[in-house]
């Protein structure tokens, strides 16, 4: 289970996150939608401490992380236990995807170079990228560059991975092949945390919805409560701008 207990974030004045309190059931997928500026990304960000709290908890299983002054050691355990695929990919360019998909195994996480390669051909494989092994990021569509950023989430075996709007960089035509791709790993039942404006993606794949606007959860539900009967009026309007 994930718990945040009043997450707060402000950049100089702005003050981003108000107080977030959210829990995550282990093999849940949590969307978190949202007008542009409430904080869905900030909020995703403080998960792994890339972006650091001014105050609050971050709790993963039994592991908890007081956000004010953690210890440096338990910000690297926090981060152990996510993975986080990023809008952008992030990739290496002069590494191969079966490259990039091993570093964090070989580096951060010491695999021994065999077995960090059994494991990263396997999640290629998995992410259906088992015949572009040796290709460049250059030589792969977006959409095949979003799958080695999720393979390389996978293999290392996160408690939670983190998806930060992961279809906001595509071509239109490219944004289904990465979708299903989640879809898949979905129904694996990994906890997964993501922040989407894909409104027909967030109603299928998810079990719950977040719905933040102004720093603050305005309301959370099933994804039938959320988009059939929402119940705040800033999500009826967001809603019915969007849909
Ligand atoms: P979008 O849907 O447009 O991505 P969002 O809901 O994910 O929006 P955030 O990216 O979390 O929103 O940003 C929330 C607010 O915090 C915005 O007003 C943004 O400008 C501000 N913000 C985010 N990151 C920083 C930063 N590093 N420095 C200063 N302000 C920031």
């Amino acid at each position: 289970m994930i718990r945040l207990q009043n997450i707060t974030k402000s950049f100089g004045k702005h003050e981003v996150l108000k107080g977030i309190d959210l829990t995550v059931n282990k093999g849940e997928v949590v969307v978190i939608l949202g007008p542009s500026g409430s904080g869905k990304t900030t909020l995703l960000r403080c998960i792994n401490y890339l972006e650091k709290p001014n105050d609050g908890e971050v709790s993963i299983g039994d592991f908890t992380l007081n956000c004010k002054r953690p210890a440096k050691k338990d910000v690297v355990a926090l981060r152990k236990k996510t993975a986080m695929v990023f809008q952008q990919y992030n990739l290496f360019k002069h590494k191969t995807a079966l490259e990039n998909v091993m570093e964090g195994l070989v580096v951060v996480r010491k695999f021994k170079q065999e077995e960090a390669k059994k494991i990263s051909v396997e999640v290629l494989e998995k992410v259906g990228l088992g015949e572009k092994l040796n290709h460049y990021p250059s030589q792969l569509s977006g959409g095949q560059q979003q799958r080695v950023g999720i393979a390389r989430a996978l293999a290392l075996n996160p408690e939670v991975i983190l998806f930060d709007e992961p279809t906001s960089a595509l071509d239109p035509e490219l944004v289904g092949e990465v979708l299903s791709v989640i879809r898949k790993i979905a129904k694996e039942g990994i906890t997964m945390i993501v922040v989407t404006h894909e409104m027909g993606f967030a109603r299928d794949v998810s079990n719950h919805v977040v719905f933040m606007d102004g720093g603050h959860i305005i309301e959370e539900g099933t994804p039938d409560a959320i988009f059939n009967h929402p119940q705040e009026e800033r999500t009826q309007q967001f809603l019915k701008r969007i849909t």
